[in-house]
């Protein structure tokens, strides 16, 4: 399939296993990287959402009562199905999210992985049992599923991130309603087609597409959903927790990041370097876990400084669905003003703009929302690439004098997603992985997440475990059982 093909592409909800026709509102998708018509797909009502919710609330007890090695099996026949089917959505993800085509295959070859992962987990998630309590009295402990599930997703990883609860949930024994982002409806609505097709029951996994305030605030006020599972930024994050106090939901928040990176003097600097323009510049910037701020020490920065923006200088900005591009565009034009008022700020409080700091000039990009890629040495401290979530293209820099100056302005974010220190001394290394507030520390490594650890962050990056058999935590209740053996 290529681009043209998902033009004027049309889409209804998918409920009960099925996929809806389009009627009602509808929300129109456009190209970030040309501005072309991609489709229309639907914007779900609060009575559309009732009954997504009410197909799910349906299908979950006779999912939870198969058990887990079969829900284990079917999960497994989804990861196949949906690997299968990675070359028909990648023209589809690139014209909806912008993302280029290598982009498009590393988020859709790894979502199926994590389903993979979790379906292999089906026969180790373990409960505790304690026998002798108390004379004749033993108990254990197991796990219930929590019943609906909605999974809130934002647009820069439509696919891994929905993955990423969906695995753990689904292998738990819930159902799930997924609301994709406004923007991002199409790959999710054909996901869910390839998913129900390799098995999964119907009413197992809805989709409903739509706006936050109308499809997401029904979905997460629903009376039967029992646990929201949000990632996206953080004010949208914390509104959705109030909201989701009604009712007593559970709630677990993956929100925004400004992740550190700490550059020591014993570094391996061209690896350290490589690390900090892949970190930041992939996906265009737009991650929650990406490098967003680095701390070089000073008697190394001109050399690290010079590499990280004759790097970045080099990328060859385009399209997505330009086969070269290796940065594609911002998902929105939001997202560019939003950037451009950060970095014309960031520049204004005393920043030195080494490359980039512009929209790019070529007319072929014209209709697209571009930026250059951009390295920013020494802002203030207190500028906005200091202080906010920059999503987008932009790195600012800080020369250091020490570790502990490092680490009093890494921990100086309101953010606690990530972080990353490089360095030769495992006495350096450890000190900055024990003291650094955030929940993933790299040493000497790029910024990969892996299914096998748990992930997610602290302050205003939220709270609540994806990956890892951690999220079982945030997926089941833990029940208590007492047994009196004796009469
Ligand atoms: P957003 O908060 O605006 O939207 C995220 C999702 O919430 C979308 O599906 C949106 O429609 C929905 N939503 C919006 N208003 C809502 C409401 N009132 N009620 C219910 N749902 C509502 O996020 P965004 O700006 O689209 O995404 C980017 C943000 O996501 C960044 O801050 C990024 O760091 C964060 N993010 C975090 C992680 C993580 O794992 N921590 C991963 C990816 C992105």
């Amino acid at each position: 399939m290529s681009t043209t093909d998902v033009i004027a592409f049309e889409r209804g909800l998918f409920i009960d296993g099925a996929p809806r026709p389009l009627a009602g509102e509808s929300l129109c998708i456009t190209n970030p990287g040309t501005g072309e018509h991609v489709g229309r797909a639907a914007s779900a009502s609060a009575a559309d959402v009732d009954a997504a919710v009410r197909s799910a609330h349906a299908a979950q007890p006779a999912w939870a009562r198969l058990g887990y090695s079969a829900r284990g099996e079917i999960l497994a026949a989804c990861a196949e199905a949906f690997e299968a089917h990675v070359d028909e959505l990648v023209p589809l993800l690139v014209a909806e999210q912008g993302k280029t085509i290598r982009e498009a295959k590393i988020e859709l070859h790894k979502a199926p992985d994590t389903l993979a992962h979790y379906a292999g987990m089906s026969k180790e998630v373990r409960g505790v049992s304690v026998a002798g309590l108390a004379p004749g009295v033993d108990g254990r402990v197991i796990r219930r599923p929590l019943g609906v599930v909605a999974a809130i997703v934002p647009w820069n990883f439509p696919t891994t991130l929905l993955c990423n609860k969906l695995g753990p949930a689904l292998l738990c024994g819930n159902t799930v309603v997924a609301k994709p982002a406004d923007t991002t409806p199409f790959t999710t609505l054909r996901l869910a087609e390839i998913l129900t097709e390799a098995g999964l029951p119907p009413g197992v996994l809805n989709v409903v597409t739509g706006t936050g305030p109308v499809a997401g605030e029904a979905l997460v006020t629903h009376p039967l959903v029992r646990k929201v599972a949000f990632t996206g930024s953080t004010p949208t994050g914390e509104h959705v927790a109030a909201l989701a106090a009604k009712g007593s939901k559970r709630v677990t928040l993956e929100l925004g990041g400004s992740d550190p990176m700490i550059i020591c003097e014993d570094a391996d600097l061209a690896k350290a370097a490589s690390a900090a323009s892949m970190g930041r510049f992939y996906n265009c910037g737009q991650a929650c876990l990406a490098i967003k701020r680095v701390y070089v020490m000073d008697s190394v920065a001109d050399q690290v400084i010079e590499s990280i923006a004759a790097k970045a200088g080099r990328l060859r900005v385009g399209i997505g669905s330009d086969p070269d591009a290796q940065l594609g565009p911002l998902h929105s034009r939001a997202q560019l003003e939003q950037l451009e008022r950060q970095v014309d700020a960031s520049i204004a409080s005393g920043g030195e703009l080494l490359v980039g700091g512009r929209r790019p000039g070529d007319e072929a990009l014209a209709n697209g929302h571009f930026y250059e890629p951009t390295v920013i040495l020494d802002p203030a401290k207190d500028s906005p690439m200091a202080v906010e979530e920059v999503f987008g293209p932009a790195l600012p820099i800080w020369r250091v004098a020490d570790l502990d100056e490092a680490i009093a302005l890494a921990n100086s974010s309101e953010f606690g997603l990530g972080s990353s220190v490089w360095t030769q001394s495992l006495q350096t290394s450890e000190r900055v992985a024990a003291e650094l507030d955030c929940g993933y520390t790299w040493i000497n490594s790029p910024t990969k997440v892996y299914d096998e650890l748990p992930f997610g962050g602290l302050k205003a990056s939220g709270y609540g475990k994806e990956h890892g058999s951690e999220a079982f935590d945030f997926y089941t209740d833990k029940k208590s059982i007492v047994v009196k053996r004796t009469l």
